[in-house]
This record gives C-alpha cells, sequence and structure tokens, in this order.
C-alpha cells in the first residue's frame, strides 16, 4: 500500500518569498534524492497543502514535480459559485489544478464551528468537483482522559456514513478518494504524542468502522497526525495500521518534511 506524506502549512509561512523559498528547497532536495536513487518517494505520495492566498502559485510550481497540492479547506455553501464573501469554493479550488483539499481539521472544528453536517456538505461538494479529501477526525484532550477517544471517533466517521447513505455510487472510488487522517487534539503542535500502539490500535478502529460502512472501504488510508517530526518518524512509519502522516509544523522545513516522507516510503 502506497503511504502518504501531507504538510498542512497552515496560516504560514508569511510571505510570497518565504513560500518560494521552500519550495525551492523541496525541488532542490527532492532533485538530489532522485540523482541518489530513481524510485525514491516511489512507495510515499508526499503533498502541500498551502494557504489559500498561495494555493495556485504553489500547484503551477509543482506541477510537474511528483509533489501534490491540497486547498485545506472549501466552502459547505456552494460546490461552483455564489454570492458567499470570503469562501473559496471546490471548483475553484480543482480549477487552479489542486487535486485535494483538507476537511475537519480541528483548527476548523474549534475556530469555526464545523459540524458533522457542514463536514457531509463540504465532502459533497468536492467530490462533486473530483477533489480528493482528507478528512481529519479526533478527540480532545478532556476526551482522551476520559476514554472517549473511539465514541468521538464513531460520531466523527458518521459523516462518512452518511456520505454512502446519500450516495452509493461513490463506494466505487471512495477508498482512492478519500483519506482520513486521526489527529489526536491534545497532539497537534504540542510535541506530545500518543504511543505508536495506541496509535495503532485506533487506526485499526477507524479501518474496521470504514469496513463495517462497506466492505469495500476497509483498504481506506489511514494517517497519523500530531506532533510528528524527523525524530518520531520512523517508530509510526514502522507501523503497518499507519499509512502515512499529516504533518503541520515540520512540514515548513523541507529537511524535516522529506525526512518524515522518506521514513513512509521505506
Ligand atoms: C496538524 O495541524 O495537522 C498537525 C499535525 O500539526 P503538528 O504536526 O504541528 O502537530
Amino acid at each position: 500500500m502506497q503511504a502518504w506524506v501531507i504538510g498542512n502549512w497552515k496560516q504560514n509561512p508569511a510571505t510570497s518569498h518565504e513560500v518560494d523559498v521552500l519550495l525551492d528547497d523541496l525541488c532542490a532536495a527532492m532533485n538530489t534524492a532522485k540523482q541518489i536513487s530513481h524510485d525514491n518517494f516511489a512507495h510515499c505520495q508526499i503533498m502541500v497543502a498551502p494557504s489559500l492566498i498561495h494555493l495556485a502559485a504553489v500547484q503551477a510550481r509543482l506541477k510537474d514535480t511528483p509533489i501534490l497540492c491540497a486547498a485545506q479547506d472549501i466552502s459547505a455553501h456552494s460546490a461552483s459559485t455564489g454570492a458567499y464573501t470570503g469562501e473559496c469554493s471546490a471548483q475553484q479550488i480543482a480549477d487552479v489544478g489542486a487535486t485535494w483539499t483538507i476537511l475537519g481539521h480541528s483548527e476548523r472544528r474549534q475556530y469555526h464551528q464545523e459540524s458533522n453536517d457542514i463536514l457531509l456538505q463540504k465532502m459533497t461538494h468536492a467530490l462533486s468537483q473530483k477533489l480528493g479529501v482528507v478528512f481529519c477526525i479526533g478527540e480532545t484532550q478532556a476526551q482522551y482522559d476520559a476514554k472517549q477517544t473511539l465514541t468521538v471517533l464513531d460520531n466523527q466517521l458518521t459523516v462518512v456514513k452518511a456520505l454512502i447513505d446519500q450516495q452509493p455510487e461513490l463506494l466505487d472510488t471512495l477508498s482512492t478518494r478519500l483519506i482520513i487522517a486521526y489527529e489526536p487534539v491534545w497532539a497537534i503542535g504540542t510535541g506530545k504524542v500518543p504511543t505508536v500502539s495506541e496509535v495503532s490500535a485506533t487506526h485499526k478502529h477507524i479501518k474496521q468502522t470504514l469496513a463495517e460502512f462497506a466492505d469495500s472501504q476497509a483498504n481506506m488510508t489511514v494517517l497519523y497526525g500530531g506532533s510528528v517530526n524527523a525524530d518520531n518518524a520512523d517508530s509510526f512509519a514502522a507501523d503497518p495500521m499507519i499509512d502515512g502522516a499529516l504533518v503541520g509544523g515540520a512540514s515548513l522545513k523541507a529537511e524535516s518534511f522529506l525526512t518524515i516522507a522518506s521514513a513512509f516510503d521505506k
């Protein structure tokens, strides 16, 4: 199974110049890796999700490289156009050449009150425009402490169940167009990480839950996210239940990001 390592740049970097420097570093490191071994990153798909203002430029720059480009979010209101000030639709994202979008990141759930209903709408719009979806789920520290992790995840995964119920025709392709990213909220940007065996058991539960929705979804890619860095990536990559990583802070430096991708490329 191919691994995925996805960089969520969030509201970074501050300037277009810094975006260019990061892309220069990424492309140079990819080229060096290719010179050393032609099948470098053959087993790991790399993707970056820049902030919306930089998306078109980053996509244009990466279009002849193996690195894919994703949005961090899309409008819930409409898949195409409309009077929705400040929003950007799935169609507009696809039009600039990006092929995926992140949805349901905990920062969006927290600061923008994104409910399951809103996320179902966004997921439907994304898939209608042929965008793949990286769907983030995860429990807070309080929920983790109260041992509610699996209940919380089950509730968040009802979005996928509702999508399948509404559009069973998606089943044939869904496992290639939907990726689940398990991101404990308490591990994001904190330096705290669950143990690999905890993540592994949680991923097993997620995969079993998806298989209960439909047998064909048993092999969906499930990534771990939350303080993954160049030092701990190998331990996550060694577990067969962990199909890759969604990376925040460590994706803002080409060296650490590609070290993480190399760990999952093995
Ligand atoms: C994230 O925001 O998706 C994330 C995983 O961040 P970090 O790697 O910085 O914890």
